[in-house]
């Protein structure tokens, strides 16, 4: 796309020196918080139970997975095409759930699972983010910066501690206050499962499905994400600047940068910008990505990929 010039007009035209005001909004589309579904150990009833639901209510759930345990290769086909599904996402729980006492123990621990998780998703690009959750009640004797070193190796992003029923929730209430407390906070808010409705350390059923309808409910102010997208989205979104680079005639053009690596962080975000009065439609471009939207209480609403080239808004 050619370089937008800063051309002086003269200002009786009035489209000059447009006061064109960007932010990035805090969470995509605008929503007021975020809540992540998170499922540990591959347990059965993840794909026997708790994936209809997710179907259902098209939810994502995030799945740390051990590939190396029976309870995974006993479903491993099941597995590999639920993974192709859109409330699906594999994430890294080590391969055997063994623990770590070793850096090398781990640095295999960790590859093994990757390996899994990079052949369910041939379609994407590798190496990528992709999320790790460290398995509990097993011995771990490796030091923090020893594993930091591994999860950066395998560019594995450490989700919040596990937090779930029947741990940290007791009772359905207590599952369902993590919604209103995400939604109170603007925050995200997360509940993490062992068996759902069956297996171990279950999340009863009615509990599950009553959490499900609480974010349906609630839907249009919650984004449903997994742990990688929200991490993405909100370590660009602290790094984020916007430049002008021209306000001209019925076009305006902005520059989006963050700090962190676009090769890894590559989710777009979401801004608003105004525009002058008189604009009910705008055209947004960048890159090859092309989109239009109406103008609502004087701005305009899109998405748009930090370090992905000039933005250009016109007046359409
Ligand atoms: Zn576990």
């Amino acid at each position: 796309m050619a370089g937008a010039v800063c051309r002086a007009e003269p200002s009786v035209t009035g489209t000059q020196n447009i006061d064109s005001q960007t932010v990035v909004l805090k969470w995509k589309e605008g929503k007021q918080a975020v809540f992540l579904l998170e499922f540990d150990d591959s347990a059965p009833s993840h794909l026997q139970k708790a994936l209809p639901e997710l179907r259902k209510h098209k939810m994502v759930g995030t799945f740390y997975i051990n590939p190396g345990n029976p309870p995974y290769k006993g479903l491993k086909d099941e597995w590999e095409k639920a993974s192709l599904e859109p409330e699906v996402e594999l994430a890294n729980h080590t391969y055997t759930h063994i623990g770590a006492t070793s850096p090398e123990q781990l640095d295999e621990q960790l590859r093994l699972c990757n390996e899994v998780i990079e052949k369910a998703y041939p379609n994407r690009k590798h190496p990528r983010l992709i999320s790790f959750g460290r398995p509990g009640g097993v011995p771990w004797t490796v030091t923090e910066e020893q594993k930091k070193a591994l999860l950066d190796k395998y560019h594995l992003v450490e989700r919040p501690d596990f937090h779930g029923y029947p741990f940290q929730y007791k009772t359905r209430e207590a599952v369902l206050a993590l919604v209103d407390k995400a939604l109170a906070e603007g925050e995200m808010g997360h509940h993490d499962c062992h068996g759902v409705g069956g297996d171990w350390l279950v999340t009863p059923m009615d509990v599950f499905t009553a959490l499900l309808d609480k974010l349906e409910a609630n839907r249009e102010r919650i984004w449903i994400t997994d742990p990688v997208s929200w991490h993405k989205y909100h370590t660009e979104r602290e790094g984020a600047k916007v430049t002008v680079i021209s306000t001209v005639g019925d076009s305006i053009s902005l520059r989006l940068e963050s700090r962190v690596d676009p090769e890894f962080y590559d989710m777009p975000l979401t801004l608003e910008t105004r525009v002058p009065a008189g604009w009910t439609e705008c055209t947004v471009i960048q890159g090859a990505n092309r989109s239009t939207a109406k103008v609502s209480n004087g701005v305009v609403r899109y998405s748009a990929l930090p370090g992905g080239g000039e933005i250009v808004i016109r007046r359409s």
